[in-house]
């Protein structure tokens, strides 16, 4: 079937529960074979937005797949596979039962079921495994079986909800790698709830911030992290150099709140040539996986900035000692500024 439009359309998509309003106007597109990931603090409404899609819950607004409306269809008929953090797999039927299941729900031949199940028992690593009771199977096993059952007919479209929060952190790294390659092989497009923005930054084509029930941004995994929209988002996706108000104020520009990228900006120890930019002194530094994690405190911002510098950054690719006097560059596409002043 030829992809018409969007693989998902959602206009002014709302979600509540008696007095609770867990959604509330959302709009979003998702591109046929585009991942897109959700992200947002615990009960920002992102299940409840997977579970509106599925039609597991009763929603407010339009919901539309590849042309179609969705929002009038019972879940088992809007044709949208779905995977959860647990799933439950089907404990009478063994493994390769479990994953043809989905084939037979879609009304493939016994040939096109056979050929299809074998696939995805080998591409999931346990073609060895076809008989074998589903109980026998380690977590992260039992999801590569819920995995291919969902992605074995080929859906259009897949919602996966927190599907390799259960697995340990290398295991659920390799795995939404592999995942993130068997929808681009199936040319299948993804909405999957992550708290993991890692993971997010890994495997999405775009990002979508959801904050109280309502999206605040959706762009590509370096634009979230190079302009983010406003200072919370900032902070969500882990900007450390943040300033509102008061502090912001005391900053170049005098802007109403500013975020530094710090990779964007360089200190080096303070000696030598004329250097062009602003006195900072290193007042900690903490080692961290690729280098140093160093707070600088800037007297003239009246604020402390943390960098992270790479050995080769630093003289002998040692760690400064705090005390040390350096020179701060922030060039102008190091900020990010808001409001007043930007
Ligand atoms: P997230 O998946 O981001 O953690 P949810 O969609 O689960 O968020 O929840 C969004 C909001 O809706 C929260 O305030 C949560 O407490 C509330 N909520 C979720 N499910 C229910 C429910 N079945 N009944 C009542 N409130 C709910």
């Amino acid at each position: 079937m030829p992809p018409t439009g969007p693989a998902l359309e959602l206009e002014r998509l709302g979600v509540r529960y008696g007095a609770t309003v867990a959604l509330a106007d959302v709009d979003l597109r998702v591109e046929a074979g585009e991942i897109v990931a959700l992200v947002g603090p615990s009960g920002c409404g992102k299940s409840s937005l997977l579970r509106a899609v599925a039609g597991l819950v009763p929603a407010a607004g339009d919901v539309r797949a590849a042309g179609r409306a969705l929002h009038e269809l019972p879940a088992h008929r809007r044709g949208v596979g779905v995977v959860f953090q647990d799933h439950a797999l089907f404990p009478h039927l063994d493994v390769a039962g479990n994953v043809a299941f989905g084939l037979v729900e879609a009304r493939a031949s016994a040939a096109v079921r056979r050929a299809r199940t074998d696939a995805w028992l080998t591409r999931v690593g346990l073609a060895d495994r076809a008989g074998d009771d589903v109980d026998r199977l380690s977590g992260g096993e039992r999801q590569r079986v819920a995995l291919a059952r969902t992605l074995a007919p080929q859906p259009p479209l897949v919602l996966l909800d927190e599907p390799f929060a259960s697995l340990d952190p290398g295991l659920r790294t390799r795995l939404s790698l592999e995942v993130a390659g068997w929808l681009r092989e199936l040319g299948s497009a993804a909405l999957f709830v992550t708290h993991d923005l890692d993971e997010a930054l890994a495997i999405a084509d775009r990002i979508a911030v959801l904050r109280e029930g309502r999206l605040v941004q959706v762009a590509a995994p370096h634009e979230l992290m190079a302009r983010p929209t406003d200072p919370w988002t900032a902070r969500f996706v882990g900007h450390e150099n943040v300033w509102e108000g008061a502090e912001a104020a005391r900053l170049p520009g005098a802007p109403a709140a500013a975020l530094l990228l710090a990779e964007r900006a360089r200190w080096r120890a303070a000696g030598g040539a004329q250097a062009d930019g602003t006195a900072a002194t290193c007042v900690a530094a903490s080692p961290v996986r690729d280098g140093w994690r160093l707070e600088l405190e800037v007297p003239t911002w009246g604020a402390r900035v943390a960098w992270l510098a790479r050995p080769r950054e630093l003289l002998g690719g040692c760690a400064p000692r705090p005390g040390t006097a350096g020179i701060l560059e922030a060039p102008d596409e190091a900020w990010r500024r808001w409001g007043d002043g930007g």
